[in-house]
């Protein structure tokens, strides 16, 4: 039914999107097979269920990183604008949660504050799907480290990346139009084996710039006839 004109777009309001969703975690698959119906949690964190003890402790090796983490920033939302997101380091092996401010229309405010010595602009943002997560997942990293556009290597994801990394969830109906989601300890998995995969393509590379002008002989090289 068309509604009347006054009804039509209305304003985004802060109220819009409080109180704070949580919904990242409905899902009753095992966090380490994606089994369905399984109903044995982690007792530390209640983040995470399993299928089987089998299951539990081949995941403990990663779920380690961040179960006390979460527990620790249950009650330490600093406003109810931030939310919770997990930033990787690139020199310790452990990643850990950071809270974001947001603007209404969805976009965090204060992602600068991760990437201190980055120009603004060579802050790329990236964003995937996990078919077992019920939230898209969305990256911002530096693409530009150190003047080198290089993989190097994220101690804490694991894998070659390019400089830190920050995880943010986005619900995927409403998807960037709203802030983000909280990010829980589900998207370490989905992170590393995201990143393993981007480690191992070696497929056509996307050249996002080129770093310099080439030179004569180099071009030859390139559009050899
Ligand atoms: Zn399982
Ligand atoms: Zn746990």
């Amino acid at each position: 039914m068309a509604g009347a004109p006054q009804d039509f777009g209305q304003p985004y309001v802060l109220e819009d999107f409080l109180p704070v969703e949580q919904p990242t975690t409905s899902t009753l698959l095992c966090a380490m097979c994606h089994k369905e119906s399984s109903r044995q949690r982690c007792s530390g964190c209640k983040n995470v269920k399993y299928c089987s003890t089998d299951c539990q402790s081949s995941h403990w090796a990663t779920h380690k990183l961040l179960c006390k983490a979460f527990v620790d920033t249950q009650d330490t939302r600093p406003s109810p604008k931030s939310r919770r997101a997990l930033y990787f380091p690139t020199d310790v092996a452990r990643p850990r949660f950071i809270w974001l401010e947001y603007n209404i229309d969805g976009a965090p405010l204060d992602m600068q504050k991760c990437f201190p010595t980055t120009p603004k602009e060579e802050i790329k943002t990236i964003g995937f799907y996990d078919r077992y997560l019920p939230y898209w997942i969305q990256l911002s990293y530096d693409s530009n480290l150190h003047s080198q556009r290089i993989l190097s290597k994220n101690m804490s994801i694991g894998h070659a990346f390019r400089g830190p990394v920050v995880a943010l969830a986005y619900d995927p109906e409403s998807g960037l139009g709203k802030p983000a989601l909280d990010v829980d300890t589900t998207i370490l998995g989905a992170l590393r084996e995201y990143a393993k995969l981007r480690e191992e393509y070696h497929g056509p590379i996307f050249v996002e710039q080129p770093q310099h002008r080439y030179s004569d002989e180099e071009w030859k090289k390139i559009v050899r006839p």
